[in-house]
């Protein structure tokens, strides 16, 4: 029926890159079989789900929406999707996003514009906008997205769904194409807090094929369902109700606030006064791990090779030429400018030391605080071709996701109402490191 329904609104919506519809008929005939037979199946056992295109699938083709890897099938599994097949779970098939994950609407795919199913002429938030439509538009059951800056939650929102990235560490990176190493994460998309439970239970844990994998015990997370917030410390950081976030969004994220003093939580305003150095830091260093990260991409060993050349550095050059788009160009241009010697210290090393800053405010706020409530995003969802020419403007979507990122902690957005023209809007709770249990606790608490 899952298929059926991803089938009958595709064409609207256009959140998959690849549909592998026979397997995934096989594999759940095949689960109905052991399941007949008495055998022990996974928890979440013929679930239908997608999984963002740059996750890596053993013989399904995993293009990270880019022409460089159009054809590019993957001779192995990345960890989450082993995890995924060996908890029975079905893959419907590879979701759509920004190239390589660089942008915020999903306008940067080589391939097709995947729509937001509250507004088909609006964009459906990115990089994950493929993962975020699917849900909304229950083409999947749950989803797997990246986020090295706000792919998973600021999508999410746009989409009236819930979006997680995980504590760095908690879910394992192997065979995720990489982006940025130091802020990529994988984490669920799903229709509500319980389902991002569950998916979150079925992706964590300690991975030795991830060399920034955490080794400690992982909870269940669905304990943590339907306990009591009374006497939790929720912070509201001020930064992040400046003027530049849409009033309506400030209002409906205040309410939430209201609601949990309601439950008996203590809300409390705090400042986190690095909050705009977040924006400018974050693209700096993205953008330098970014051109180190697909350097790989030559045309010598995967997917796309230019056609004439005529010797090997004009094979590397026309290739790159060719099969990048512009954004990923940029960011390369920007990211290698960075590096370079003569600059690293006024670039490079200069934003890891915000980071730095960033992050111990972050903890002195947790030293007091279990939870950081903002909204995702600035502004809901807009509409096609609004920011393409405009590069900056198209960042400052980001400026509630990333300061997360750059300190490695966990976050979730959720719903919490719908603007004017009846546009989802998103609320972001944010973690201490390797928290998800709080975060879901206090999310499910509101949902
Ligand atoms: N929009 C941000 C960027 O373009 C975040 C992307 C992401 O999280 N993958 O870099």
């Amino acid at each position: 029926s899952y298929l059926d329904r991803l089938n009958e609104v595709e064409d609207k919506v256009k959140s998959y890159v690849t549909v592998c519809e026979e397997d995934a008929i096989n594999t759940a005939k095949n689960i109905d079989e052991r399941r007949a037979k008495g055998e022990k199946l996974g928890p979440l056992a013929g679930i239908p789900i997608g999984v963002k295109d740059n996750i890596c699938t053993k013989n399904l083709k995993t293009t990270c929406s880019s022409k460089m890897l159009y054809n590019f099938e993957p001779p192995y599994d990345a960890t989450v999707v082993s995890k995924i097949k060996e908890n029975d779970l079905v893959i419907l098939g590879k979701l759509n996003m920004d190239e390589f994950a660089m942008g915020s609407s999903t306008e940067n795919s080589y391939f097709q514009k995947t729509k937001n199913p509250w507004d088909l002429d609006r964009v459906p938030g990115g990089s994950s906008g493929g993962s975020a439509a699917a849900v909304a538009a229950r083409q999947a059951v749950f989803t797997l997205g990246s986020d090295t800056g706000g792919s998973i939650r600021q999508p999410a929102s746009y989409c009236g769904v819930v979006g997680m990235k995980p504590t760095y560490g908690a879910v394992s990176r192997y065979g995720l194409v990489a982006f940025a190493s130091s802020l990529d994460q994988i984490g669920p998309i799903t229709k509500d807090v319980k389902d991002m439970a569950l998916a979150l239970n079925s992706i964590v844990g300690y991975d030795k094929m991830d060399s920034s994998s955490a080794k400690i015990e992982y909870p269940d997370y669905t304990t943590a369902l339907g306990q009591d917030v009374k006497g939790m410390r929720i912070a509201l950081p001020k930064e992040y109700f400046s003027d530049g976030i849409q009033s309506e969004i400030k209002e409906q994220v205040l309410n939430v606030a209201k609601e949990y003093e309601k439950l008996g939580a203590i809300v409390e305003e705090v400042e986190l006064k690095t909050t705009e150095y977040a924006l400018p830091a974050y693209y700096l260093i993205s953008s330098a791990e970014a051109s180190s990260n697909l350097a790989r991409f030559d045309g010598v060993k995967y997917g796309y090779r230019a056609e004439k050349y005529d010797n090997l550095l004009e094979l590397y050059k026309q290739t790159r030429d060719e099969a990048f788009g512009t954004e990923v160009k940029r960011r390369i241009m920007l990211g290698t400018y960075a590096l370079s010697s003569g600059y690293y210290d006024a670039y490079y090393k200069k934003a890891q030391r915000v980071r730095t800053l960033i992050k111990n405010e972050f903890d002195a706020v947790f030293n007091n605080f279990d939870i950081i409530l903002t909204p995702t995003v600035p502004a809901t969802s807009f509409k096609f071709g609004a920011k393409t020419d405009n590069p900056i403007e198209m960042y400052m979507n980001d400026v509630c996701t990333v300061p997360i990122n750059i300190a490695g902690l966990p976050a979730l957005s959720m719903n919490c109402g719908f603007d004017k023209d009846g546009l989802p809007i998103g609320v972001q709770l944010i973690g201490k490191a390797f928290d998800e249990s709080t975060i879901l606790k206090v999310a499910y608490a509101y949902e």
